[in-house]
């Protein structure tokens, strides 16, 4: 099977494993320092915080903007489940906007004017929302970038990560990702504040005590064990070292899916990113009727396609708090993107023959239906 998505390790990630497995740290050791200059020299971003996964990121982000019970969190439907999950972990009450049809970003004209205690930004697919058009009046207390999709992406006012426009910018290091540790995650951020409470919310809440003896800590918030080890935070470093060669590679697969399908007026492409913007390129996520079917076919044929999102109010835990059954009504351009999207396969070690396979067997697909 051909995946969607894939690592891509090379002898210099296997290297960088192995020193530290050779070295004093596997934990909390020189590693990770290196691997959050690294984030902070590529993004901009004043501070960056290591954390277990992307998930932990989110959570640890939320945590730290001071989100909690009897606040309202806003986020894209279209993303996976974790973006709106890191509301429900703090106990803040999660609300659904809908997307764009053409960039599938959240539709910040639809986010209301007041009331936004939270807004969880997710880059879809890898290209940036647009958050400098938020309003300063309707701005929502605090804003959080879920940018599991858009390492490397840049907006006109700076990298993805550099928190521009919001408090704090998560990245995940999934394999699947564009870059791994395999697990793990990273927060920025340019507040020192958030920054302190970042650093003790990954480590059980622990901060030191000034003037006391070092081993007199104290817990005065509860925290989490959300640490990253130094074998994958080595690895992080060693896989950012190659963003550029990758996204490169990624542009590359983009172009040639949009040459050759760009004859088949049944196939919307996914939008390009805007003058003066990067795209990620996270996923391609094409539309396409009838992609249920397609779907099926093309798995048969041993091309791993996917679906990129159940939209998560559909998910129980969300449906439960939507008022009606009537999803269609409330979120149309959601449901009329979760309904035709079809994820091709994307990450840097395709083939050109396996992407030749993937758009031949598409290709024969469309002109026997
Ligand atoms: C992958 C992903 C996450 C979660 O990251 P993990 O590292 O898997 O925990 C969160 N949000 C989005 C949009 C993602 O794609």
């Amino acid at each position: 099977m051909i995946p969607y998505g894939h690592q891509s390790i090379d002898d210099d990630d296997i290297t960088a494993v192995i020193a530290v497995l050779r070295s004093p740290f596997l934990t909390q050791g020189p590693a990770i320092t290196e691997f959050e200059a690294l984030v902070c020299e590529l993004t901009g971003a004043r501070h960056a915080v290591a954390v277990s996964s992307g998930t932990a990121a989110l959570h640890a982000a939320v945590h730290a903007a001071g989100i909690g019970s009897g606040d309202v969190l806003w986020t894209s439907p279209l993303s996976f489940a974790a973006s709106a999950n890191a509301g429900r972990y703090v106990g803040a009450q999660v609300r659904f906007c809908d997307i764009d049809p053409t960039t599938l970003n959240i539709d910040l004209d639809q986010l209301p004017g007041y009331g936004v205690d939270c807004l969880v930004a997710v880059h879809y697919a890898g290209l940036p929302v647009d958050l400098s058009a938020l309003a300063a009046d309707r701005r929502p207390r605090v804003i959080v970038e879920d940018a599991a999709h858009a390492i490397g992406a840049r907006t006109p006012w700076g990298p993805v990560g550099s928190c521009s426009h919001s408090d704090l910018c998560c990245f995940s290091f999934h394999p699947v990702k564009t870059a791994t540790t395999a697990e793990g995650g990273v927060v920025t951020t340019n507040s020192d504040e958030m920054a302190e409470r970042l650093r003790a919310f990954r480590h059980h809440g622990i901060r030191q005590v000034p003037g006391a003896p070092a081993w007199r800590y104290d817990i005065a918030e509860v925290g989490y064990n959300f640490r990253l080890t130094d074998i994958g935070a080595a690895l992080g470093s060693s896989q950012l070292r190659k963003l550029e060669r990758f996204l490169a590679r990624r542009d590359e697969i983009a172009q040639r899916y949009r040459d050759e399908l760009a004859c088949d007026d049944r196939i919307l492409l996914p939008p390009e990113a805007p003058a003066g913007y990067r795209h990620g390129r996270h996923l391609f996520p094409i539309r396409i009727p009838d992609r249920d079917r397609v779907f099926e076919m093309l798995r048969a044929r041993g091309i791993g396609v996917q679906v990129h999102y159940v939209p998560t109010y559909a998910l129980s835990a969300y449906a439960r708090f939507e008022p009606d059954a009537d999803v269609v009504a409330r979120y149309p351009a959601t449901e009329a993107a979760v309904a035709s999207l079809l994820s091709l396969p994307m990450f840097v070690d395709l083939t050109d023959a396996e992407q030749g396979t993937v758009i031949r067997e598409l290709s024969n697909l469309l002109i026997a239906m």
